[in-house]
């Protein structure tokens, strides 16, 4: 499994639905619920669609992930990407949305 929703934060807003390209994601009692945990292959759409970080995406061992997880949150053009190390720390990287397609 590639992410994991936190029922707590999630808002139901439905934008994770909306993206998802294989359809995984579905509502439940007004929250996002993963359906098919083992199809996700990470794209990561949903995890930048969710303004609440409410989608943790695991950082696997491939890539030295180690348990580490990352979320978004979002201020104004600003993505904030919350990367949660497998010690507790937390490491934010800032990208201004409208640069992103710039690179
Ligand atoms: S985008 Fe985030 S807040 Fe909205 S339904 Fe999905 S998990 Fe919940
Ligand atoms: S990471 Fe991609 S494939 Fe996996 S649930 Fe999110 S949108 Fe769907």
């Amino acid at each position: 499994m590639s992410i994991r929703i936190d029922k707590d934060k999630c808002v139901g807003c439905m934008k994770c639905l909306e993206v998802c390209p294989g359809s995984l994601i579905e509502e439940k009692d007004h929250k996002a619920h993963m359906r098919y945990p083992k199809d996700c292959w990470g794209c990561v759409s949903c995890v930048k669609e969710c303004k609440f970080s409410a989608i943790d995406f695991y950082l696997g061992a491939d890539i030295g992930g180690n348990g580490s997880t990352m979320n978004v949150s979002i201020e104004g053009e600003i993505l904030h990407w919350n990367v949660k190390k497998s010690d507790g720390t937390m490491i934010t990287i800032d990208v201004n949305s409208k640069d992103s397609n710039k690179y």
